[in-house]
């Protein structure tokens, strides 16, 4: 069943003009054995007892999360996405991702074709706020730190830290000394500018898609963030009347009234959809 249900997706994408792909929190990377592993455990009572404060423990829990998904690849997860670039390649397409892991950016899909609005592992801020979350740190430098040296020097030094967190020698603000935390929307006081220049290129690409064949998957995206993904997406089929629908999720896999007929539900795990009906794509 599922294997048919690719093979139409794929006939869907190669007839398609543009490919719209929205990546919901199902494909997220959910480093489910960060909290039995002995090491992790004692890391991240280390960092509870160490952090001053909820952001900085927020912070410390960001760097370990990285460390877990650094060091413990989820192969078929990377599979999963690495089958996406393939159903992909040579096609006009645009991915949005509600994910945080940025298993995304390793997949093979160009850089300049996906936006993640939450964020990711790809640049470091301040965490300073007031009390309304807003950016407080002033600073005549970027608000963003865009050098991985940084973080990879703090995955070696958590390599070696034997789980005494307090070994680890975490970035700080150049402005406030803040230990500064990862560009992402937990992180207080968020700072937008990590995504929105790839969000108006989007917004733009969207524009083109108007009276276009366009083919439409989305993965694994349910009601997180739905002003994202979900409900922009139902309305641009609604709209492209040459528009054709994929939706993927577990459990909530439904179609809207409107688009019953023009939409294909597929109940499933997007991961596993994704690894099952490609094989020939290698
Ligand atoms: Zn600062």
């Amino acid at each position: 069943m599922r294997g048919k249900m690719t093979e139409e997706l794929q006939e869907r994408i190669a007839g398609a003009q543009m490919v719209l792909v929205g990546i919901g929190k199902e494909m997220e990377d959910p480093a489910a054995g960060l909290s039995e592993d002995p090491f992790y455990r004692k890391l991240m009572r280390r960092a509870e007892e160490e952090a001053e404060g909820e952001n900085e423990l927020l912070a410390l829990q960001q760097y370990i999360r990285l460390h877990y998904l650094r060091r413990h690849a989820d192969s078929d997860r990377r599979n999963a996405y690495q089958r996406l670039s393939g159903l992909l390649k040579d096609k006009n397409y645009f991915v949005v991702s509600l994910c945080t892991d940025d298993l995304i950016f390793s997949s093979g899909l160009e850089t300049g074709r996906i936006v993640t609005p939450c964020g990711g592992f790809r640049a470091l801020q301040c965490m300073e706020t007031d009390q309304e979350s807003r950016p407080l740190c002033r600073t005549d430098q970027e608000p963003l730190v865009v050098c991985e040296e940084v973080w990879n020097q703090v995955m070696d030094d958590l390599d070696r830290c034997e789980g005494e967190i307090d070994k680890v020698d975490f970035p700080v603000c150049a402005e406030c000394c803040h230990l500064l935390a990862f560009n992402q929307i937990e992180t207080p006081g968020y700072r937008e500018e990590g995504y929105l220049s790839q969000w108006s290129k989007y917004k733009q690409w969207l524009q083109g898609t108007l009276n276009r064949e366009l083919c439409v998957l989305e993965l694994g995206a349910g009601m997180e963030y739905p002003m994202v993904i979900r409900f922009p997406f139902e309305k641009i089929v609604f709209f492209n009347q040459k528009a054709s629908f994929f939706r993927v999720h577990s459990r909530l896999y439904q179609m809207t009234e409107e688009l019953k007929g023009r939409g294909i539900s597929v109940k499933a795990d997007p991961v596993r959809f994704l690894l099952s009906g490609f094989e020939s794509q290698g």
